[in-house]
């Protein structure tokens, strides 16, 4: 099974198959979120009184530490965490923040690995 772990803690954030974050939009609206543990699959889970759009610039906090996940050493659009994988190979995982954006970077020694619609978004930033 993959564990995906905080860059500032090394928290765990992952329990199963998704992974938990605090998350706030643009709005200012908080919600906790579960991602899956599955890089490409987009779909994810949150209470169904938070009302996130389209579009929203979504800050994913870790909920452990409270850090700011953000990767501005990419871009202001995306955050990442670091991925172990079976085998204990880490890559850092570098994901969009706008809802609806899907694009997605495996970023690891031998290179990048990019998935998602609108995965060209933000390629040449790797
Ligand atoms: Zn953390």
């Amino acid at each position: 099974m993959k564990n995906y772990i905080c860059p500032k803690c090394g928290g765990h954030l992952s329990i199963g198959n998704e992974i938990i974050f605090l998350t706030k939009n643009n709005s200012g609206d908080y919600a906790i979120v579960l991602l899956s543990t599955e890089i490409g699959d987009y779909s994810f889970r949150k209470n169904d009184n938070v009302n996130f759009e389209a579009g929203d610039h979504v800050n994913f906090i870790c909920p452990i530490c409270y850090e700011n996940l953000n990767a501005e050493e990419y871009d202001s659009n995306l955050a990442k965490v670091i991925m172990v994988d079976e085998t204990g190979k880490e890559s850092n995982i570098v994901f969009s923040k706008i809802l609806g954006e899907k694009a997605t970077y495996s970023v690891h020694e031998k290179g990048v690995e990019a998935y998602g619609d609108h995965k060209d978004n933000y390629l040449e930033k790797m």
